[in-house]
């Protein structure tokens, strides 16, 4: 990849596995490779298992982080978990404005906003997920409203830690098993635009949205990805390790 041979390559399990399913999936991992020198493997469970995926995989190659946690660090939130907790729980990554969050969960600009920088605060990368709806891109004006998703997401956060922000460029209309895969040529001049209007600070860029073990090649050959965020592909951990053996 031209990104070079540091590359970001992970999953979250969205709504899925008890327990039990987990550690089968934790233990798939710890028998095979760890992910090589260069490549960050990173797996984002729900917070039932949390702490203890988080748990077993101390020590490891690889990276734990959740899909959600709440801006404010503690108090009257019913249902909710904070940045604090999660982070006690041994995630240092934190999903943040997934499309289904957004669309369904009140993920709104705002809320996005105090989440990039609530979990600065608290030591973990945020990975941040901004795409656009089918609608806005039949209308041709993607470019635009994904720089104004990344420029309001980070307009909380200091200009000095904007580059520990990592971005994931995924197109609403290519997630999930409804979604069309997108084509590198619709792809790369959305991650050209990520990538200017974080101009200075830098930062690095997934691209997510049906990515497949036949389409991941191509898609890390795309300028300016440097990682792979990765749905129903990975939720087996053949999946995870075989995308990684690819990268
Ligand atoms: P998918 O999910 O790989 O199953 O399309 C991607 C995502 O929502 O991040």
């Amino acid at each position: 990849s031209p990104a070079g041979a540091d590359l970001w390559i992970g999953t979250s399990w969205k709504m899925n596995k008890t327990r039990s399913e987990a550690n089968d999936y934790v233990a798939a991992l710890l028998a095979a490779d760890p992910p090589p020198s260069g490549v960050t493997g990173f797996i984002l469970p729900p917070h039932t298992v949390l702490a203890e995926v988080a748990g077993r995989l101390a020590g490891s190659a690889w990276s734990v982080g959740t899909q959600n946690a709440n801006w404010r660090p503690e108090g009257a939130g019913t249902g909710e978990v904070s940045m604090r907790m999660v982070r006690d729980a041994g995630a240092s990554i934190v999903e943040i404005g997934h499309s289904e969050r957004r669309a369904e969960y009140g993920d709104t600009d705002q809320a996005v906003q105090r989440k990039v920088r609530a979990a600065l605060e608290e030591s973990m990368t945020p990975l941040l997920c901004v795409g656009e709806s089918a609608e806005v891109r039949s209308g041709g004006g993607q470019d635009r409203f994904i720089a104004e998703q990344v420029a309001s997401a980070l307009e909380l956060v200091d200009a000095d830690r904007r580059s520990e922000v990592v971005i994931a460029y995924e197109p609403i209309w290519a997630i999930g098993e409804h979604g069309t895969p997108a084509e590198p040529e619709q792809i790369a001049p959305v991650v050209r635009v990520i990538a200017e209007t974080v101009a200075e600070q830098g930062a690095r860029i997934l691209y997510g949205g049906s990515v497949t073990l036949q389409n991941a090649s191509e898609l890390l050959q795309i300028p300016g990805v440097g990682g792979l965020f990765v749905g129903r592909t990975a939720w087996d951990p053949a999946g995870l390790l075989a995308l990684i053996d690819l990268a």
